[in-house]
This record gives C-alpha cells, sequence and structure tokens, in this order.
C-alpha cells in the first residue's frame, strides 16, 4: 500500500513538471482532501498507509490538476473569510482581495444599526450584492451579521446576470444556513423594480481585456465574463455608476472591489456620474487600492 510521503513526492514532481508553482501546496490539499483530513495531518504523518481507494481518487485529482484546473475547482471548495464555499466552474473562485469589502460592509451596517434606537417597524436596511457569483459577499456578510443578532434588520439581495453561477450562489447559502436571509434575482446589475439600496457591494469584472491571456492558466477555467471588463478592465463597473444615482439610497454607500491599478480610471468615472460625489480608495492587506467608497 502506497503512503502519504510516497504518493506526495510522485505528484509534487508531476505538479511542478506540468507548471504549477505551488506543486508542494497543491499536491498536499489535494491529498488531504482525498483523505477527509486537513493538510497539517498529511504533514504530519509522511509514513501513515494511503488506501487504494484514495490513492485512485488523488490519481484523478491530479490530473486535473497537471491540467491546470485550480485546485479549488478539484476540491471543490475554497476558504474565504474562514468559511467553506463550494466552488465550480459555473463562477469565480472567491479570492482573499475581496475580503475586504464583507469587512467594510460589515462596519458600515453596524455603524448604521446601532447609530439610533430603532423601534419596531423601522425599515430594514437594504444591501446588495451586484454579481455574486457563488455568493461570496452576501453570504460572507450574512454569517457575519447573523452572528452579531443584526441579520434581521437587514435585507440583502444577491444578483448575477448568470443563473448557473445564482444556483450555485444559493446552495453555498443553504450551506451557510443563510439561505432564509438572503435574496436572489437574476439580472443584468439590479433588477428595475427594486427600491434604493443602502449599501450597494459589488466584485464586477475588472481584467482588461488584454491582460485575460497573461493571466495564470487556472484562471481560464473560470468564467470569463465574470473576470474580462472590456479595455479598461471598467466597462460594466462603469455600467454600474451609470445607474447608481437611482439604485443608491440619498445616504447610501457603494463598496466597489477594483484592480490594483485602477484608483485613478474609478475617479475618472465617478467624475462622470451626475451629482456631487466622493471616491475613497481602500486599501487592501498587502497595501494594493482595491475598494472603492463611493458616496453621494
Ligand atoms: N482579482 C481577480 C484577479 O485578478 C479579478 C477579479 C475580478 O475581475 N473581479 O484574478
Amino acid at each position: 500500500m502506497a503512503t502519504v510521503e510516497v504518493l506526495l513526492r510522485d505528484a509534487i514532481d508531476r505538479l511542478r513538471a506540468s507548471g504549477s508553482e505551488t506543486a508542494r501546496l497543491d499536491a498536499e490539499v489535494l491529498l488531504a482532501n482525498v483523505l477527509g483530513i486537513d493538510r497539517t495531518g498529511v504533514i504530519a504523518h509522511p509514513e501513515a498507509p494511503v488506501g487504494d481507494g484514495s490513492a485512485v481518487q488523488f490519481e484523478a485529482a491530479l490530473v486535473r490538476r497537471e491540467a491546470g484546473e485550480p485546485v479549488a475547482y478539484v476540491r471543490g471548495v475554497k476558504e474565504f473569510l474562514g468559511l467553506a464555499f463550494a466552488t465550480d466552474g459555473r463562477a469565480l473562485i472567491p479570492r482573499p482581495e475581496t475580503e475586504r469589502i464583507v469587512e467594510l460592509a460589515e462596519a458600515e451596517v453596524a455603524a448604521r444599526l446601532l447609530a439610533a434606537p430603532r423601534p419596531p417597524g423601522t425599515p430594514k436596511l437594504r444591501v446588495v450584492d451586484v454579481g455574486t457569483g457563488c455568493g461570496t459577499i452576501a453570504i460572507a456578510l450574512a454569517v457575519r451579521l447573523r452572528a452579531r443578532r443584526m441579520v434581521d434588520e437587514v435585507d440583502v439581495l444577491a444578483t448575477d446576470d448568470d443563473p448557473d453561477a445564482l444556483e450555485l450562489a444559493k446552495e453555498n447559502a443553504v450551506g451557510h444556513a443563510v439561505g432564509d436571509c438572503l435574496r436572489f434575482a437574476e439580472a443584468d446589475l439590479i433588477p428595475t423594480y427594486e427600491e434604493a439600496f443602502d449599501l450597494v457591494l459589488a466584485n464586477l469584472p475588472y481584467v482588461r481585456s488584454e491582460a485575460m491571456d497573461g493571466l495564470p492558466v487556472a484562471t481560464s477555467f473560470e468564467p470569463r465574463h465574470a473576470l474580462d471588463g472590456g479595455d479598461e478592465g471598467l466597462d460594466v463597473i462603469r455600467r454600474l455608476l451609470g445607474i447608481l444615482p437611482e439604485v443608491l439610497a440619498q445616504r447610501g454607500v457603494a463598496l466597489l472591489e477594483i484592480g490594483a491599478d485602477q484608483e485613478a480610471g474609478i475617479a475618472d468615472a465617478v467624475r462622470e456620474i451626475p451629482g456631487r460625489w466622493s471616491c475613497i480608495v481602500e486599501r487592501d492587506l498587502a497595501g494594493l487600492p482595491r475598494v472603492a467608497r463611493l458616496e453621494r
């Protein structure tokens, strides 16, 4: 029977040869996934025997990863803010740079709910996650608000123009037990029948079209329309900015994820919105411009 050590050694060589820059990590994560343990277990027990059934499953996972498929799709899961999201080709894989937007949104909701007493009958805060993909922002926010007993005061809508992505988002919402705290709508940006929102959140596609071919191979397995933002990368974000005067409530805030090189581009785009708007760009943990915060 093969051992962890032997399987890993062979897998790391193969993944390295296939072009993975994270061959060891990939192999450890994939083997741990097949064995139903976490990565530390694999590292701590190189001598452990691996049953034939697991070895066959690990081989199948390796073949997919060798072909360039992202580890998150092979595993079927990706962590985001400590939550495990189901991932597959229906939607973009959650990325750590998107975590900031959830933290900012949570702080925004909390500040508004705690600012003044809310007698019974006070309308709920209205929040929308535009282009929710696998549900990342809306679900992580709902989970955090539930932990603070605030979720009942908030109406969270998650939209996507892709019905397949929405299905995955609904599965994730159920998986995190917030299926009943969220609404979902298939729409290009925001359905026209919705009233204005206090908080508009979005991680829309923002990669410049010409940069698409230079992205890692793994990215080519993700839906192109979730990444490709046109010439400057801001086509879809600009369309959202165009409707912002109608969809954002008078004292509302929009938090939009942008590319690290789009600080000037977003400021230009905001100047084209009718009325007076402020745009502050918040940095991510790497110190890169990441979340544009827009207010009237
Ligand atoms: N940060 C992502 C990437 O570069 C892009 C996500 C997006 O376009 N919204 O892979």
